[in-house]
């Protein structure tokens, strides 16, 4: 089962039979510790990110970061996981295994995924950084991935309906004159007091679809987005995905709970305050 289980959840795992949750405005709190958690994990790993690092060494610094919270790191073991993050290099999409053989040469683009859970409530988030200077084309790649998934954070909001972030997530990354590619085999999720809950995140498609977006759901809004094609092959290691045809590609994640005030950041330092201000929303910090 392992391939595929992790950050990301395939397009194709059946949910059925399984409820949306919602959570109380007390549960959101709690789940507000867990991204918490996970915001200082991704922070201390991106401060640490350097050439000669191993993916190794920054797996570590990432489930200290989480135990010193008492939390729990929720990757490591998941279906046999071994590590506490995805460390995911250049063409590799999501789901690279941390490895202390591995290490890390400038111009390396590096997607980070992280998950904690903290009284038994989960967050997970992701960022995707270079080893150094980015090359124009990898800054542009990174640039168009982040501002799609705030464009979906920023229709986290209670009366809307699920693929109106979808549809939100793959206009931003259209609009761009580069032809880059929406992986369409993995996508967000629903997130509470499992990591992988209903429903899943499509990164496209029309808006107006699906469950209505309520007070008390939390998701994880997270893009994949290639510079070529968006085909995926997984490695035999039997986690990791990377783009069929060597492209590099780029991977951001939040977990969003809608409130009644709108779109809360969990995993955002912050609460998501800059990220959304160019949408004209002030959520709590
Ligand atoms: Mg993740
Ligand atoms: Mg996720």
């Amino acid at each position: 089962m392992g391939a595929g289980w992790l950050s990301a959840v395939p397009l194709l795992a059946k949910w059925s039979g399984r409820m949306i949750q919602i959570k109380t405005a007390h549960e959101i709190e709690l789940m507000r510790g867990a991204g918490l958690v996970v915001a200082g994990a991704i922070a201390a790993v991106r401060a640490a990110v350097r050439p000669g690092v191993t993916t190794g060494e920054l797996d570590a610094i990432a489930e200290d970061h989480i135990r010193s919270r008492g939390a729990i790191p929720s990757f490591l073991g998941y279906h046999g996981f071994t590590g506490s993050i995805c460390a995911s290099i250049n063409d590799e999409i999501v789901h690279g295994i941390p490895d202390p053989r591995r290490a890390l040469a400038l111009g390396d683009n590096i997607s980070i995924d992280c998950g904690a859970i903290l009284h038994g409530w989960h967050g997970d988030s992701a960022v995707t950084v270079t080893v150094g200077e980015p090359s124009a084309e990898d800054a542009a790649l990174i640039d168009v991935t982040e501002r799609s998934m705030w464009a979906g954070l920023a229709r986290a909001v209670a009366g809307g309906r699920l693929t109106d972030i979808s549809h939100a997530v793959e206009q931003v990354v259209v609009a761009e004159s580069h032809p880059y590619g929406i992986v369409d085999h993995y996508g967000g999720h629903g997130i509470g007091t499992e990591m992988h809950q209903d429903p899943h995140v499509l990164n496209y498609g029309r808006p107006g679809r699906g469950p209505r977006l309520v007070p008390g759901l939390a998701l994880a809004i997270e893009p994949m987005v290639t510079v070529g094609d968006p085909a995926t092959v997984e490695l035999e290691d039997g986690w990791t995905v990377v783009t069929k045809d060597g492209s590099r590609a780029a991977h951001f994640e939040h977990t969003v709970a809608i409130t009644p005030e709108g779109p809360w950041v969990l995993t955002a330092e912050d609460g998501g305050v800059a990220g959304l201000a160019p949408f004209g929303i002030t959520p709590r910090s």
